[in-house]
């Protein structure tokens, strides 16, 4: 191997920065040359590849986003644009891809890894819905951004004894839900993986409200139910003002947490010694804090992320 390629697909995260700061330092520190490839697998089929030095990676690591562009392309499913796409590589000489991104991003490696050229992928988004490694990069950033904001509605809603629903990224998984109600005091916590039981909620609410609670306060992940109309319930029947908030978007942005830095450098870092020791069609992960690597067909066709029981447990007993 003398020459890898990186680069950022699908939703971006905070942290994916660090990670392709870590994968060009460490590559240059093993002799090896680093391309960048912007706007993901579009940039990718359209040739927009650069030579990075160590310098294209200074003042990043503390920057959200990804400076090399991020985008979705989903013509990428078809067999001739990838065909298009490894032309693209070998022309550079570039003998191997990193690829950071969610499950999306991985299925565009594994099949490139199945047409014979070898991808690394590194679990780069805030949903924390990657099978094989406790946290992907960004979660964490994304979490204390929940936090902050959880933090100031309650804040303005004890005040005027107000209930708020707070609506969370996370697709289909409820870690950033769960994490987020555990460290913001939630009363209650919806999540994809469990059956919304709205009556449950809404007698647990009351129960509170009738115990003299000046603010309450739900969590609930996206996709999972219409936040303005339970607000509008909870509203009807504990006639406190609730409001629903959907925090969106701003949990994507921001400069990543120390956390996400460094699991993003480890990763990073982990990719180019994979490639160099003649691994391909891998994914990395970190397990139990240790860095990981799982062959990437199987994690996305077989393995699944664990459903954290003990934390939705642990949010219903603190509440
Ligand atoms: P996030 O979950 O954070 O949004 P993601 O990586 O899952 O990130 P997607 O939009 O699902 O985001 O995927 C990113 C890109 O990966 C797609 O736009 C497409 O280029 C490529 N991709 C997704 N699925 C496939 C597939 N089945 N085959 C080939 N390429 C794919």
């Amino acid at each position: 191997i003398k020459k890898i390629g990186v680069l950022t697909s699908g939703g971006d995260s905070p942290g994916m920065n660090a990670a392709i700061r870590a994968v060009v330092r460490a590559g240059l520190s093993s002799g090896i040359e680093v391309f960048g490839i912007h706007d993901g697998y579009l940039g990718l089929h359209q040739d927009r590849i650069e030579k990075l030095e160590r310098y294209s990676v200074s003042d990043v690591i503390n920057r959200g986003g990804t400076f090399l562009g991020s985008a979705r392309f989903p013509a990428f499913k078809e067999e001739s644009v990838r065909r298009e796409a490894i032309e693209n590589l070998k022309r550079h000489a570039i003998d191997a891809l990193v690829v950071v991104g969610g499950d999306g991003s991985y299925m565009g490696a594994k099949k490139l890894t199945e047409m014979g050229y070898p991808c690394i992928g590194l679990p780069g988004t805030i949903d924390n819905d990657i099978a094989g490694t406790d946290y992907t990069i960004g979660f964490d950033t994304a979490l204390n951004v929940i936090i902050d904001a959880i933090d100031r509605l309650r804040d303005t809603s004890s005040s005027h004894k107000r209930i708020s629903v707070v609506e969370v990224m996370g697709r289909h998984c409820g870690d950033l839900a769960m994490s987020a109600a555990v460290a913001g005091g939630a009363e209650f916590v919806v999540v994809p993986e469990q059956p919304f039981d709205k009556e449950s909620l809404l007698s647990q609410i009351e129960a509170g409200v009738a115990r003299g609670k000046r603010h309450a306060l739900v969590v609930i992940c996206e996709h999972v139910t219409d936040v303005n109309a339970l607000a509008k319930e909870i509203e009807s029947r504990t006639e406190l003002e609730t409001r629903a908030t959907i925090l969106g978007h701003i949990q994507r942005g921001g400069s990543p947490t120390a956390r996400d830095r460094i699991l993003a450098s480890r990763m990073g870092a982990y990719a180019v010694e994979l490639l160099l020791a003649g691994h391909g069609g891998r994914c990395v992960g970190l397990q139990h804090n240790e860095l990981v690597h799982h062959d990437i067909i199987d994690c996305i066709e077989n393995m699944k992320r664990p459903f954290n029981q003990e934390l939705f447990d642990l949010s219903a007993k603190l509440f």
